[in-house]
């Protein structure tokens, strides 16, 4: 019986481990000379014709209401939200792009089934913030991608993830901050958290308690062998890296 009760836990870890994603952080843009530019198209482009499981991208709204991908709130010092888009188009990314819109992300995210982590980036006020996840909707719904299998949300802010949560429940959505326990993220109707691993490395029973809840688990940004092997053993569902391929050295897959 003991011996039987071992084999079951075996093939449930197995399985746990077998299940693991890889979504690539910003795209996959730390590979190649010619594409090292973070948030760029050719980073998603890369991410999918590696057949990542997802890759990440960060959004933010300028002046005349333009989606553009971008980590920070500026764009080579010109702040996003108080800027036009034209604006923007004053230097380009490090690989010669211009800074990408949603449009442009969209229609190169389309091209493959690679899952779209739409980081929803906290803007000055929360009726802005959400006014940039609406204008999201929009332009998925336009690009047909307004579909849970093809995109799920990602948020620093709470009040995002709770509107998203209202509007959107069949969708992915995941809080970021690490701030909140499972049972408080849930209790908003937020069905997921994705932490940094170093949350998890204070609080290990959180990826449990979220699971039981039925919630979903991302960690990170996790770019070493270490912790990529420990927060695999948390069974985690999806590690975000810059490093995809080490992560996927490290699943065995
Ligand atoms: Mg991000």
């Amino acid at each position: 019986m003991k011996r039987l009760g071992i084999v079951v836990l075996g093939l449930l870890l197995c399985f746990q481990g077998q299940a693991q994603k890889i979504c690539a952080h910003r795209g996959f843009w730390l590979c190649d000379e010619a594409v090292k530019s973070q948030n760029s198209l050719a980073s998603l482009r890369l991410a999918q014709e590696n057949g990542f499981w997802g890759s990440e991208f960060d959004v933010h709204l300028t002046a005349d209401e333009i989606v553009v991908v971008n980590h920070d709130s500026d764009f080579y010092g010109i702040p996003i939200q108080t800027s036009k888009y034209q604006d923007l188009l004053a230097f380009n990314l490090p690989n010669g792009e211009k800074i990408p819109t949603l449009f442009e992300y969209l229609e190169q995210g389309k091209k493959s089934s690679c899952m779209l982590v739409l980081e929803v980036k906290t803007q000055a006020s929360v009726s802005s913030t959400i006014r940039l996840v609406q204008r999201c909707i929009q332009a998925l719904r336009l690009y047909d991608l307004l579909d849970p299998s093809r995109v799920m949300f990602i948020s620093f802010s709470f009040e995002a993830c709770e509107w998203i949560a209202k509007n959107l429940p069949d969708f992915g959505n995941q809080y970021l901050e690490g701030n909140k326990d499972p049972e408080t993220v849930h209790a908003s109707g937020i069905n997921g958290i994705d932490y940094h691993y170093s949350v998890f490395k204070k609080h290990p029973d959180w990826v449990s308690r979220a699971h039981a809840l039925g919630m979903s688990v991302n960690a990170w940004t996790v770019d070493s062998k270490a912790d990529m092997e420990y927060v695999k053993g948390l069974g985690v569902d999806v590690i975000t890296t810059n490093k995809p391929l080490v992560l996927k050295e490290v699943l065995g897959l």
